[in-house]
């Protein structure tokens, strides 16, 4: 993972702050271990691994991420609601891959400016859940809480919390990043080459003459700027793919948590931007007590229960100095909601006089269930909120300068809606999703192309 010089700055570190301070605070969504003692023996195991992540990379990523606040960049996160183990395979990796990429060379080709890749990858795996339990035909069970807790099946021995999986995440972490590095620096990211990164079912798509036409002229802007140089440019041949999770198990961040020999302050080693799930972002508690002390970006899902004081005081906690690229807020209202809470929250963050990476998910406030029983969500909503988005920043005088997204590379019906106008009897067909709906790769490419025509591209 190649990435800019980070231009540092002295950034004094959090007072009376420890990796394990949050455990003095609430720490709401966290499962109950029946040992502690083998709770205990993972977690020390976990404290001798090797991170997965540089703090080289986590300072070249705030970089970014300073730049994409100061307009000069769009950020796109996007990836699985959750990552699975049984998906830690190299075609879902690689395919995830393909339609970031592919997004991304819309968005850069549209918006005429660099984009930063950042993936829901490498450490997904923990779920924020609405109950504690689950109860099936009169029997109660642990709900879920993602692969880095328990299992989905519905057994009692599946939803036990296991510590091992502590272990297993970590490792599973550890081969997504090692392929996701090696694809970025290889062939399969080559600018020269973009129908590598062509999914099987791309030819059939109604969008597939629109991106071909990106891709013919972008190829064109390569040949010039390679003819001028009079030599192969090395950046057109490799991308940098960063990643992100949400740092919700706070024993399992705290494991990875690392002093940087040379580098002031801790980091978070597990990945390079952890996010606050809504349901965590209480500014008392412990999960906002934990990312206050790492010197990584964080993001915090901002949703419309949010008051203005309460939001004032989460940027002031996570941000004291103002730093460049440190904090994004990422919101995410609901079609029908943002209008009445967007705007009141623009003008709380702009009344701190702070900068914040504005950021917008337009996926986890308009989940539904379909007439038959799935979880869904309908593209025109999303599609609504998204430009909605873009009008009430414009009309505040602030940027969005990114979206954050649940998408896959696998070709599946999971919302509703689109270029190919999935309805609900498509839904069965190829529902894989275990937690929430996700765009599959059509939909995520026509969002891709939404946004550039919103944005004036
Ligand atoms: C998520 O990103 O999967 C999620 C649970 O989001 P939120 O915290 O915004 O509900
Ligand atoms: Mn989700």
């Amino acid at each position: 993972m190649s990435i800019s010089k980070p231009k540092l700055r002295a950034v004094r570190g959090a007072q009376d702050w420890r990796p394990d301070s949050w455990q003095h605070r609430p720490a709401v969504q966290q499962p109950s271990y029946d040992d502690p003692a083998e709770l205990a023996e993972a977690l020390a195991r976990l404290r001798t691994l090797p991170p997965l992540v540089t703090s080289w990379e986590v300072l070249g990523l705030k970089q970014l991420l300073a730049e994409a606040q100061e307009g000069r960049r769009f950020l796109l996160q996007g990836g699985d609601c959750a990552e699975s183990f049984a998906d830690c395979s190299s075609e879902v990796i690689a395919n995830r891959l393909k339609v970031l990429l592919q997004m991304s060379l819309v968005l850069i080709h549209g918006l005429r400016m660099p984009v930063v890749r950042v993936g829901r990858f490498a450490g997904q795996y923990a779920k924020p859940r609405s109950a504690d339990t689950e109860t099936r035909d009169g029997v109660t069970l642990p709900s879920y809480r993602g692969d880095l807790i328990n299992g989905p099946e519905f057994s009692a021995a599946a939803r036990r919390a296991d510590p091992q999986r502590l272990l297993e995440a970590h490792a599973r972490s550890a081969m997504t990043m090692n392929f996701v590095r090696a694809l970025g620096e290889g062939g399969f990211a080559d600018l020269h080459h973009p129908e590598y990164w062509d999914l099987a079912w791309v030819e059939h798509s109604p969008l597939a003459a629109e991106y071909r036409r990106m891709v013919a002229s972008i190829g064109d802007a390569v040949r010039f700027m390679e003819t001028l140089a009079g030599e192969p440019i090395a950046s057109f041949s490799r991308v940098e793919f960063f990643t992100s999770h949400e740092a919700l198990l706070l024993h399992y961040e705290e494991a990875q948590t690392r002093r940087v020999p040379r580098q002031f302050g801790w980091f978070n080693l597990s990945t390079h931007f952890p996010w606050i799930g809504m349901r965590t972002a209480d500014v008392d508690g412990a999960h906002v007590e934990y990312c206050r002390g790492i010197r990584n970006p964080v993001a915090v899902k901002v949703g419309p229960s949010m008051d203005a004081a309460q939001l004032q005081r989460l940027v002031e906690t996570l941000n004291p100095e103002n730093e460049p690229g440190r904090l994004t807020l990422i919101h995410r209202m609901g079609a029908g909601k943002i209008a009445e809470h967007l705007p009141r929250l623009l003008a709380a963050v702009q009344a701190t006089g702070r900068r914040v990476l504005w950021c917008c998910d337009p996926m986890h406030g308009n989940t539904e269930t379909a007439g038959n029983g799935y979880k869904t969500r309908r593209f025109a909503n999303i599609r609504s909120e998204l430009e909605q988005a873009f009008d009430i920043h414009a009309a505040a005088g602030t940027r969005l300068g990114g979206v954050h997204l649940e998408l896959t590379g696998e070709d599946v019906t999971e919302c509703m809606g689109g270029a190919r106008g999935l309805g609900e009897d498509d839904l069965a067909r190829a529902y894989k999703s275990s937690v929430d709906p996700r765009l599959n790769y059509e939909q995520a490419l026509e969002l891709a192309m939404l946004i550039v025509r919103k944005s004036g591209g």
